[in-house]
């Protein structure tokens, strides 16, 4: 029997390519002459891998972090194989053999992690590439700086081809914070111990401070998305839209409640729309204190506490005839940039973006597909 797609969705993500070719080329222009590097890790940021990269490296990144070894296996039916692709949260045990064969680098974050890559490299017999982070003041993850400077005295990376020495800001969200020059500072200390290798520190905030943080790679992330990074004003192209279907329309009258523990009591007669979007779709229950959708330049506040697969939002301003069941307002959009939508959930834009969920439709535009190929390189 033959599969059929189904036609029905609730919910529509329209995740524009070009714009993030846009953000990625404005974000290489400014950190030239260092190399941009793309995290594409957690999904794209939840925009979807595939596409997501096929679309940087059309417009010619080269260099791609995940943070998984699993992610990096996602990624690589997506670009060509010549681009490298780095595993940030380092070395799970057992997964070099896999590593190395797929040739993914793995960013080495502990002395354990070192050892067991080059024990494997010396079992292979060939040198493995792999990155080292060390930590600067963030204490997440990396080597400190004097396990560093031990592995570099005492030949402990000799079978291990160093690709990248990094590190990753604190604070590269607030450029008035001096933790950002003491990290790098710190992490220029750790560099000299390695001459001649490349060096990286900064995320998409950090690629907005001076330039003496690109260094030789920057590892640009949610920026890529159209989310500013930081207060330093860059005009980036937002990348994601999110709609919701009216899946039904009704008049309520005074006194009536809404939604579950009927939180929400009728002051007057209402009309209200139910949106088939709801926390399972990444819409925060804390959304609904102060969020609303939005139709054209109307605004739809949210009302009663959203449901797993399903919200309320009050359309009683609007003109009776303006809305119908099975149209689509928007939650994410023009009238409604994702900065917005995170700051009424008391969140931030990155998780509101990682937490949209399977369930919608998802569009993607992209115009100008003009591929960015080497001389000479075949179609
Ligand atoms: C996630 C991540 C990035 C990208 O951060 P953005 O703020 O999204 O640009 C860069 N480096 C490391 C180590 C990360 O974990």
């Amino acid at each position: 029997m033959a599969t059929m797609t189904c036609p029905s969705f609730s919910s529509r993500l329209t995740i524009d390519l070009d714009a993030v070719r846009q953000n990625y080329a404005l974000l290489a222009r400014r950190a030239a002459p260092a190399e941009c590097g793309a995290v594409v890790k957690a999904n794209a940021y939840g925009l979807g891998i595939g596409p997501v990269a096929a679309a940087l490296h059309r417009e010619g990144c080269k260099t791609f972090f995940t943070a998984h070894l699993s992610e990096a296996l996602d990624l690589a039916p997506a670009i060509p194989p010549d681009c490298r692709i780095f595993i940030l949260n380092g070395l799970d045990p057992d997964c070099e053999p896999l590593c190395a064969e797929r040739g993914f680098v793995p960013v080495l974050n502990t002395l354990d992690q070192v050892e067991r890559w080059r024990a494997f490299a010396i079992r292979c017999q060939h040198r493995l590439p792999a990155a080292l982070q060390v930590d600067t003041g963030m204490s997440r993850l990396g080597l400190s700086h004097d396990q560093v400077e031990w592995l570099s005295r005492d030949s402990g990376l000799r079978e291990i081809d160093l690709q990248l020495v990094m590190t990753h800001l604190a604070c590269a969200d607030d450029p008035d914070r001096a933790d950002n020059s003491a990290q790098l500072s710190r992490f220029r200390q750790t560099c000299l111990l390695f001459p001649g290798v490349p060096a990286s520190i900064a995320n998409s905030g950090g690629s907005l401070l001076s330039a003496a943080f690109h260094l030789d790679l920057t590892r640009c992330g949610v920026s890529l998305f159209g989310v500013p990074p930081s207060t330093r004003p860059v005009t980036l192209r937002p990348v994601a839209r999110l709609e919701a279907r009216i899946i039904q329309l009704r008049a309520i009258s005074q006194g009536s409640g809404i939604g579950y523990g009927l939180d929400h009591i009728a002051a007057a007669p209402m009309r209200i729309a139910t949106l088939g979007i709801g926390y399972a779709d990444g819409v925060p229950r804390s959304f609904a204190a102060t969020g609303a959708a939005w139709h054209l330049t109307h605004r739809l506040p949210v009302v009663g506490r959203i449901s797993m697969d399903s919200m309320a939002v009050d359309v009683t301003h609007l003109p009776d005839d303006l809305l119908s069941e099975g149209m689509f307002v928007e939650v994410i959009g023009p009238q409604q940039p994702i900065e917005s939508v995170a700051a009424a959930a008391g969140t931030i834009a990155y998780e509101i973006l990682t937490s949209l969920g399977r369930r919608h439709h998802r569009v993607y535009l992209e115009e100008c597909r003009t591929e960015v190929r080497a001389p000479g390189e075949m179609p």
